[in-house]
């Protein structure tokens, strides 16, 4: 409670009357972060351009305890990539990340390994703004290991056979996304190829740079069947506990 200084992305931000604007950000220090900048929206405002959307920022706030609406006294820009944004790739790249981070993140609850993976995916799509399905693919898959989602995939989900390179058989994943070796696959399983399990495996391993390197060499099947299973359990997670449900305080 009180002053907190911390870098921040901001998400999104809303007009509120006269010259103010409710900005919502994913914090380093605090998680997710509804603020309201006051004069914001006049010209010569002390935040100049600093409070606008795929904007890196040093933000400095005060909160009260009993208030989940917290008041934003400064903000400096430490990278901004609203030119990255001007392409239409890294443009829709970049929305869907925020939005994956601000369906995910928890108001006021620190995850400096979720910041870190924003941070690290917004960099690398704003450089290259070709591999934006494989960036949503890595942030999908990293938000779910980060927020506990992601289904073990080392092993089959029933018997518990290691599916690591050494296997030699087929494997198979669940809708829910539950692995299993070729004895325990049950009906309605999707075969999953070497190297789309290559692809799910290695995401806790590499950073977006890596991976996205690995996801563009891949054929073209196995990169729609990664991509399409990441976004399948990102649906499902989303539905199975809506994030009010999920918030440590009230929902902002
Ligand atoms: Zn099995």
């Amino acid at each position: 409670m009180g002053i907190v200084e911390t870098q921040a992305v901001v998400l999104q931000t809303y007009q509120l009357a006269d010259a103010d604007k409710i900005v919502l950000c994913m914090t380093e220090k605090a998680g997710l972060v509804r603020g309201v900048a006051r004069g914001a929206r006049r010209l010569k405002s002390k935040f100049g351009a600093s409070l606008e959307p795929f904007t890196l920022i040093h933000l400095t706030f005060f909160e009260k305890e009993t208030r989940e609406l917290v008041t934003i006294r400064g903000a400096e820009i430490v990278k901004s990539y609203f030119d990255a944004a001007g392409n239409s790739q890294a443009f829709e790249g970049l929305v869907y990340l925020l939005e994956l981070v601000k369906e995910f993140a928890l108001p006021h609850q620190a995850d400096e390994r979720l910041f870190k993976m924003l941070r690290a995916c917004i960099d690398f799509l704003a450089q290259n703004p070709s591999e934006a399905n494989a960036v949503s693919a890595y942030s999908e898959l990293w938000t779910l290991k980060l927020t506990g989602f992601l289904p073990e995939f080392r092993s089959c989900g029933s018997c518990g056979v290691l599916l690591d390179d050494t296997y030699r058989g087929q494997r198979f994943i669940s809708h829910e996304g539950v692995l299993w070796c070729e004895a325990c696959a049950a009906g309605g399983a999707q075969p999953l190829g070497g190297e789309a399990y290559g692809l799910l495996s290695s995401t806790r391993r590499s950073g977006p740079d890596a991976w996205a390197q690995k996801y563009s060499l891949a054929l073209e099947e196995s990169r729609r069947v990664v991509s399409e299973i990441a976004r399948r359990l990102v649906r499902r997670a989303l539905e199975r506990e809506p994030r009010a449900g999920r918030s440590s305080r009230a929902h902002l």
